[in-house]
């Protein structure tokens, strides 16, 4: 691709419309802003990191950008982990990390209105102060709240509450070639032609630069119960995800675990876990208004449970014991990489009644590969994550065994009607897996899509489609 390299002059202009104490070149840049949680997918440096404190300084660096064809990636926390935020052909890196005040928390609306370099847990933490609640709540919290809507971000109340995607009500955008724009608003419904908004969300910053969010809030349940289930087996404890929703239960989230990776999460955070006396675990949430109501749902789960064959039911419904399970359940990705030198993830998501058919088969890989495989996930909504290890493997038995993992598991979520990312996105380390999964028409539509919004590729190129 033909793009212009980063001058001095354009160094200086970049400079000038922000400020210098802004504006990192060569040995300034961090080594950070070279790659994402996933070292594994390679290092990119930008030529040129660029930390913007407003729609209007975005504006003129990306129009810029467009006259002189210069590539750019928007960036928040970096801790994504499909290699989305880091620049592949080089050019600008920009950073919505600065942009990071809530503007306005709009309690007859229902609305929290925020800058995209707010961090989820601080917008977490205002919001509840408010007695409101924003149920989005994937696993790492220092993730912007810019970054999640960009990845369409999932987490652990899925289940019950939806994901990013769910709360996103209103967006100001900067496009490609640095004109604004506002979309949605306040609005609850909206029926008003195609949805601009919804094409924003998940575009992991191909299509423009989200510079304002308007997120939809709820009322903060008071009360919160979870609920940890051993199990003799992982396959035993996956089996009775569906049999929780044939009994109507609600669960605010259900993940599974098993005992190797707690035992990489105590070593990790030098904690223990509550239990470790069987193989597998579920692990359960019930959110709700009263003491009783929760009590109630959790004492029918428990019932379920025992009945679908779980060793025990250990209820945590006291601060310290919800923080040790969910702290160390926050704690599986960073355990299990270092437990290792190198690892490669997998996010694939399967409807809910073939998750128990998929983790067999990861489990039967496991047998058969010469490759330590990990699992931890989303069992109340089909999202797992799977985890290829390095260990002492050489460089070679690596590369093609993970490989080859990789594509069997890649094929098996397809065949069992699955698709390739539940909650990470594609970035660029993902592409050939998504071009495979959704087929040759589906691939020109999504490039389509790109090239209207961009037509000169230049925002975040060599990710999603192109
Ligand atoms: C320990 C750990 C646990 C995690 N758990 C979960 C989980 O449970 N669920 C989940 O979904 N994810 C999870 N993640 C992944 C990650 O936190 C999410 O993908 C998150 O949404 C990324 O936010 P970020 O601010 O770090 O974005 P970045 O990594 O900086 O960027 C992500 C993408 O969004 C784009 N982008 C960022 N900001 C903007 C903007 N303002 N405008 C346009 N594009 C932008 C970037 O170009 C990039 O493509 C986890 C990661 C870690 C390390």
């Amino acid at each position: 691709m033909p793009y212009k390299k980063v001058s001095p002059a354009d160094v200086e202009y970049f400079k000038r419309v922000t400020a210098a104490d802004r504006v990192f070149v060569g040995d300034e840049i961090n080594d950070d802003f070279t790659h994402d949680e996933m070292t594994e997918y390679g290092k990119y440096a930008p030529e040129v990191v660029i930390e913007v404190l407003n729609s209007e300084e975005t504006s003129l660096i990306m129009r810029y950008a467009y006259e002189n064809n210069i590539p750019v990636t928007p960036r928040g926390s970096g801790t994504g982990l499909c290699g989305g935020a880091v620049a592949l052909y080089g050019g600008i890196l920009l950073s919505l990390a600065k942009m990071n005040k809530i503007l306005e928390i709009d309690e007859e609306n229902l609305t929290v209105t925020a800058e995209p370099g707010v961090l989820l847990m601080e917008l977490a933490k205002a919001v509840a102060e408010k007695e409101l609640f924003y149920p989005p709540d994937p696993g790492e919290k220092t993730a912007t709240i810019g970054g999640n809507v960009m990845t369409n971000a999932g987490g652990m109340r899925a289940v019950k509450y939806g994901v990013t995607r769910d709360y996103v009500r209103g967006l100001e955008v900067v496009l490609p070639d640095g004109e604004l724009l506002q979309i949605g608003g306040k609005v609850d419904k909206n029926s008003s032609g195609y949805s601009l908004k919804d094409l924003f969300v998940g575009s992991e910053g191909t299509l423009g630069i989200v510079t304002k969010l308007i997120l939809k809030l709820l009322p903060l349940p008071k009360k919160t119960i979870s609920l940890l289930a051993p199990f003799p087996g992982i396959s035993h404890c996956i089996k009775t995800v569906p049999v929780l929703f044939k009994a109507k239960l609600a669960p605010t989230a259900v993940e599974f675990m098993e005992r190797d990776v707690i035992e990489a999460s105590e070593k990790y955070l030098g904690k223990p876990f509550p239990d470790k006396s069987a193989h597998a675990y579920l692990l359960l949430t019930f959110d709700g208004n009263t003491t009783e109501e929760v009590v109630k749902e959790g004492d029918r789960a428990a019932e379920v449970l025992i009945k679908a064959g779980a060793l025990d039911v250990f209820i945590a419904d006291t601060e310290e014991r919800l923080a040790t399970i969910w702290t160390a359940r926050g704690a599986f990705l960073e355990a299990i990489k270092s437990s290792t030198t190198q690892m490669d993830e997998c996010d694939v998501v399967v409807p809910l009644s073939q998750v128990a058919n998929f983790i067999q088969y990861v489990d039967g890989l496991r047998d058969r590969r010469q490759i330590r495989i990990e699992s931890f996930g989303h069992a109340g909504d089909g999202n797992i994550h799977i985890y290829l290890c390095k260990d002492d493997l050489s460089d070679e038995q690596w590369r093609a065994g993970r490989d080859r993992v990789m594509q069997l598991l890649y094929d098996k979520a397809a065949e069992l009607g699955g698709q390739v990312s539940g909650e990470h996105g594609i970035g660029h380390a993902k592409r050939a897996y998504l071009a495979a999964s959704i087929g040759e028409r589906s691939m020109m539509l999504n490039k389509g899509i790109k090239q209207i919004f961009d037509p000169k590729n230049l925002l975040n190129p060599g990710k999603i489609c192109y």
